[in-house]
């Protein structure tokens, strides 16, 4: 990949550009100094064969490119780096799963350029010297920026805080139990309070009541049928609940993550109707998984363990509304929730295999080709709503919220605290803004082989699937790291 970059920059012909929020059409973007540094109508051939410049008082012919690489990107699609706000990378302490090399690769390979890896390591990230470790680690890796969520309370057993301090000064800003719900509603609530007096911070919710979700699949008629334990959808309704309603009260922002009932997005609904009242528009937000939307509880029958995972993929009607929810504006982001598992883990009986699906490498694809063009209640599932969900939207997330107030704390309390901020993909294409960007092959479709996945999980149901759509270029900083 070195040869490929060459120091001088890239320039992109003619690929349709999609700038964060809306397709502008074909343009040549050029990448110089890790930034995008300039965005042009489509010029023709001549400009790309040579230009005559004047230059020592002479007419010159010389390249206009300067040295600059030109890929040719007609017919295909520019888009800001992929940012993914919830996915497992299993390092420290699982790294036969997964470890930041080859997750980061992974994460590439799919497009993403920003990634957020839950804090359910071993051991877990309560502590700042395990996110430094992570943070060190992918920058060593150099293929994705890697954000490490810290958890909420110590050891994510729910009975006491986690250094959330030290964990904010060492660059961490998305807080969460992930894996599992904080279970003491006491801790929950002084951790939203505590985070509240910290600026930028959202904290991530898996929303769930242990004792309704002893089980391994939806409980529903599915579940009855096959003869399994199930995990009712009150189990996320109750603790989604619980988690809305502690954000308001402590003004601190939160985020609902992995949804995946319809009575969970009514919460929300009513989550982010009374923050607006309050002046605190996107104090609540929620984002569900490309399994939510593409599957139902009918796929345990099909795929077995292939297709447990927590929450639980549920009804049909449930699919439908999170789909509404995509297009109607309840959901702030799509996530891939990548959990990658060895093949003998997933080989257990369905009671003992671990839950989760590997996503990088298939997100992008399969909503492409299956979720794209969908009808909903809410109108069509538009090509830009989801590249939107998967890049501006989740850009916005990990920045501070514009109306928080941020409580006085006095300056001396602050002024030995210097906390670290790490950069993320911008989620947007603009003259000056950070070169993560992602070249597809948008019309072009495949099959989803596991085989040949970047990464080290190979668990998914999707094997043999359509997909839609090629990643082939994967910018980050300016910089190739990955390519077909
Ligand atoms: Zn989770």
């Amino acid at each position: 990949m070195d040869k490929l970059n060459n120091g001088n920059g890239f320039i992109i012909r003619g690929a349709e550009v999609f700038d964060g929020e809306k397709m502008l059409g074909p343009r040549d973007v050029e990448i110089t100094g890790g930034q995008v540094s300039g965005i042009h109508p489509p010029r023709g051939d001549e400009y790309y064969a040579t230009v005559v410049e004047e230059a020592l008082g002479r007419q010159l012919e010389v390249s206009a490119a300067a040295g600059r690489q030109v890929i040719d990107g007609r017919g295909k699609l520019l888009c800001p780096g992929f940012i993914d706000l919830h996915c497992h990378l299993r390092d420290p302490g699982q790294t036969w799963k997964e470890d930041i090399f080859s997750g980061s690769a992974a994460a590439a390979a799919g497009g993403f350029t920003t990634v957020v890896c839950m804090p359910n390591t071993d051991p877990p990230v309560d502590d700042p010297t395990v996110a430094d470790y992570i943070h060190e680690r992918a920058r060593r890796a150099g293929r994705c920026r890697v954000l490490a969520a810290g958890c909420l309370s110590r050891g994510r057993d729910g009975t006491q805080l986690a250094d959330l301090a030290g964990l904010y000064a060492a660059g961490v800003r998305v807080f969460s139990d992930d894996g599992s719900d904080t279970d003491d509603p006491g801790v929950f609530l002084n951790a939203l309070e505590f985070l509240s007096m910290l600026s930028g911070t959202r904290v991530l919710v898996h929303a769930e009541v242990p004792k309704l979700a002893r089980g391994v699949m939806h409980e529903g008629r599915a579940s009855a049928l096959l003869g399994h334990d199930g995990i009712h959808r009150l189990s996320e309704e109750i603790a989604g609940a619980r988690a809305i309603l502690s954000a308001l009260s402590a003004g601190q922002p939160l985020q609902i993550t992995h949804i995946s009932s319809a009575g969970t997005l009514s919460l929300v609904r009513y989550g982010k109707e009374q923050a607006r009242h309050a002046g605190r528009d996107g104090l609540i937000t929620a984002d569900t998984t490309f399994n939510h939307l593409l599957l139902t509880d009918e796929a345990i029958a099909q795929y077995g363990t292939l297709a447990k995972i927590n929450p639980p993929l549920r009804t049909e009607e449930d699919r439908q509304a999170l789909l509404a929810a995509l297009v109607d504006g309840t959901l702030d982001a799509l996530v891939t929730d990548h959990a990658p598992h060895t093949a003998d883990e997933k080989a257990q009986e369905l009671q003992y295999a671990p839950f989760g699906i590997a996503g990088f490498e298939v997100a992008f694809g399969l909503i492409n080709r299956h979720l794209v063009g969908r009808a909903t209640p809410a109108g069509p599932v538009t090509l830009e709503c989801v590249l939107k969900l998967m890049t501006s939207a989740p850009a916005d997330l990990l920045k501070p919220l514009a109306t928080a107030e941020v409580p006085s704390l006095g300056v001396e309390a602050l002024a030995d605290f210097h906390p670290r901020v790490l950069a993320h993909s911008p989620g947007r294409i603009a003259e000056g803004t950070v070169a993560d960007l992602v070249l597809i092959d948008v019309d072009r479709d495949w099959q989803v082989d596991p085989d040949k996945f970047v990464g080290k999980g190979r668990n998914t149901p999707f094997a043999g699937w359509d997909a839609r759509g090629v990643v082939e270029l994967t910018f980050l900083s300016g910089e190739i790291v990955h390519h077909l």
